[in-house]
């Protein structure tokens, strides 16, 4: 029988980072443990190439990463033997691009503005100071946001009416939308879950010596679709929310505790055997 590896995939904000302060202090000891042991922990986030290249230095991370909700798998050059299947070398880094460019949807938003004009605005089209004003992020934050190279959010300023028409016909053009809380998520059809999957068949196709498991941690409504791709789905609780519905998922575990002390607490219990055994890695 083959030998058991372990592939850990983690949402980032009010998981792996405390969703107020942003800490990952009460993870930074199991971090390190599994890097000795070579566990792989792969961040799967909303957030952008830009903004996962500061957060993986502040973590120590030198694994690949999933950027604006399952657009693109990033690895670094020597995670696998061979470069991955269909991917591009890009930002030293072969990029796996799972859907449309951003490109496309602003052609797209640019056709409309004929027909809502002064009812909606975007990012692109919007200065840093804007940004700051509708999201409370600080400049260097919105810098980073508005780097964006899959999805475009859209500033609705118009009637509920109108704003129902507007989403229907970006629809019929292809697009998928995700309201946030201000903001109007458009982009092409991806998520975190398809992303999971391409990730742990490429590791599969390219290390046949090991099977392999993932493991996917999140707080939030949009890691449903990562929790049930996985093999196994851990929900971290949160101060905020219920945690997510996973149903009928074979092995879901719950966190007792917030954040990335949950994110340790889970972890250290499930990863136990593994992380005594002298033999992994
Ligand atoms: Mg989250």
């Amino acid at each position: 029988m083959k030998p058991t590896r372990f592939v850990i995939f983690t949402d980032m904000d009010g998981t792996l980072l405390d969703h107020d302060s942003y800490s990952h202090a009460d993870a930074d000891p199991l971090l390190q443990q599994l890097q000795r042991v070579d566990i792989p922990v792969i961040p799967n986030t909303s957030k952008t190439f830009a903004e996962v290249v500061e957060l993986r230095q502040e973590l120590h991370l030198t694994t690949p990463f999933i950027v604006e909700n399952g657009a693109a798998i990033h690895f670094p050059k020597d995670f696998l033997p061979h470069k991955p299947t269909g991917s591009l070398w890009q930002d030293n880094h072969w990029v796996k691009q799972l859907t449309t460019r951003k490109q496309y949807w602003l052609t797209i938003l640019e056709q409309m503005k004929a027909s809502y004009a002064g009812q909606f605005t975007h990012f692109s089209a919007m200065t840093i100071d804007d940004i700051c004003d509708s999201t409370g992020l600080s400049p260097a934050q919105a810098e980073l946001a508005a780097k964006r190279s899959f999805g475009e959010p859209v500033l609705w300023l118009g009637s509920e009416q109108q704003k129902q028409r507007f989403v229907d016909q970006l629809h019929s053009k292809g697009a998928k939308t995700l309201q946030g809380g201000r903001f109007l998520h458009v982009g092409g059809d991806c998520d975190k879950g398809t992303a999971l999957r391409w990730t742990m068949n490429e590791i599969a196709s390219q290390r046949p010596e090991f099977t392999w498991q993932s493991i996917a941690l999140g707080d939030g409504h949009n890691d449903v679709a990562m929790l049930q791709a996985a093999d196994v789905a851990v929900r971290i609780r949160s101060r905020h929310h219920a945690p997510p519905d996973v149903p009928d998922h074979p092995l879901v575990i719950t966190s007792s505790e917030i954040g990335p002390t949950g994110w340790a607490e889970t972890l250290n219990e499930f990863l136990k055997p593994v992380l005594e055994d002298t033999q992994y890695g």
